[in-house]
């Protein structure tokens, strides 16, 4: 008879029945929860588990204390940063549910950090169609993503406002669950993006967090109403692990701004940290910066000023600069460019943004793995947003790559991107921010 080793771990649950319990529609245990997501960091729940599991939670979903629980299993899987402890100042963080042309994160760190609010944003690259603020950052010659806490924290005292990767210790369990859905269909969850983005801002240790939630066709959520009830669970999450927290509903059926695509975001929004840039960008910085200034108590600051006389694009200048890069250095552009012309003379009505954001990628912008390069200068450039009269035959984006072959499946992912209705139609423009969730 063998005789079972004594350093053999015995887990108390089987991976099977906890599928199984979420195929039948049933509620996980908190201990089901606990092990399924420690055991799958351990790399004792397998891939192909996991992913079943995904699926029958995409599927079925998961109660208010079952996606807390999984949060706090996430959170737990590694550790615990307080980016606030020892600061001279409150903290805020921001975070988007994703977007295309999403590049509000660059204009609004320096800009909270002007106006007395710590910003510690740890961020992600970039996947699929969405851009990654980390990708955009190394656009600028000399940055570097990479920082210890230690020079984190320092930065934070000394600048105000940092932009890193988020270390490999911050929620692992989210990194491998995070990979793994993406390859599986099972993104699109509420539970699933909530527990995600909420067990790495928890686990940063910051005292306010804004949520970006991002409706439309460029968005993981699509319609309003699944848009609401992420924000909610987010907030619920946040305000829980005493994190002010407080969501904007934002529409992403048209790219923000004017560019998607990683040098050329930059570009724009320096151009916003100069007191210009393109309306619906300088709106959504100012309003998300309003809600940051509020949720971290500072209150009686007005950041149209910071940005208008330019402190925020001071505070900028010290935080590439402080990260190794050179804000005065010209930014990469790609080498090759192709013109997409307006298909008749009319009213701009709809210009969608997954196709833009498809596109961008396809020029070399974004990456289909996680491993493959970025091209810093390729993207997409706009040249005219809905609302807006257009001649036939005038150039209605510019398309920008260091590969000419990539312009043919580009121009594909357009195909029917645009509408274009008679001249003098009224059309129905919907407002930037769309609704407040949180108290
Ligand atoms: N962003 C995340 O960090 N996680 C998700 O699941 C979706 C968006």
């Amino acid at each position: 008879m063998s005789q079972q080793s004594e350093a053999e771990t015995v887990e108390p649950f089987d991976a099977v029945d906890v599928i199984r319990a979420k195929r039948d529609r049933g509620e996980l245990t908190g201990e089901q929860v606990d092990w399924v997501v420690d055991a799958y960091t351990r790399g004792v729940v397998a891939e192909e588990q996991m992913s079943a599991l995904a699926m029958a939670v995409l599927l079925n979903g998961m109660s208010r204390a079952e996606t807390a629980r999984w949060t706090a299993a996430m959170i737990a899987s590694g550790e615990r940063l307080d980016l606030s402890a020892g600061l001279s100042r409150p903290t805020a963080d921001k975070h988007s549910t994703g977007g295309v042309g999403d590049k509000i994160t660059l204009p609004l760190a320096p800009l909270v950090a002007a106006c007395g609010v710590a910003v510690p944003q740890l961020s992600g690259r970039g996947l699929g169609h969405t851009g990654g603020t980390l990708d955009k950052m190394e656009a600028i010659p000399g940055w570097r993503a990479s920082l210890s806490t230690a020079e984190v924290r320092r930065q934070l005292e000394d600048v105000g406002a940092v932009v890193c990767a988020a270390g490999a210790d911050l929620a692992p369990a989210d990194k491998r669950l995070y990979a793994l859905r993406d390859v599986t269909g099972t993104v699109e969850s509420v539970p699933l993006i909530a527990s995600s983005i909420m067990s790495k801002k928890i686990a940063e240790g910051t005292d306010a967090l804004v949520l970006d939630v991002k409706v439309g066709s460029g968005a993981f959520m699509k319609d309003r109403a699944s848009a609401r009830e992420l924000a909610q669970t987010m907030v619920a999450l946040g305000t829980d692990a005493g994190v002010r927290t407080v969501a904007l509903l934002t529409d992403m059926a048209t790219p923000l701004g004017l560019t998607a695509g990683n040098a050329l975001e930059v570009a724009e929004s320096v151009e916003v940290l100069a007191g210009g840039g393109p309306a619906d960008v300088v709106e959504l910085t100012l309003a998300l910066a309003r809600e940051m200034l509020s949720a971290a108590g500072v209150h009686g600051v007005d950041p149209a000023a910071a940005l208008a006389d330019g402190r925020a694009m001071d505070a900028w200048r010290a935080m590439v600069a402080a990260q190794g890069g050179d804000p005065s250095a010209s930014l990469p552009t790609a080498r090759e460019s192709d013109v997409v012309l307006s298909p008749a003379d009319g009213v701009l009505a709809r210009l969608d943004a997954l196709a833009v954001g498809v596109a961008a990628w396809r020029l070399g912008a974004g990456r289909a793995r996680r491993e493959d390069p970025v091209q810093a200068g390729a993207g997409v450039e706009l040249h005219a947003k809905p609302g807006e009269e257009v001649r036939a035959g005038q150039p209605l984006m510019t398309l920008h790559t260091d590969t000419p072959g990539r312009f043919a499946r580009a121009r594909e992912a357009l195909e029917g991107a645009v509408d274009v209705v008679s001249a003098g139609s009224v059309v129905d423009v919907p407002d930037l921010v769309l609704e407040r969730v949180g108290d």
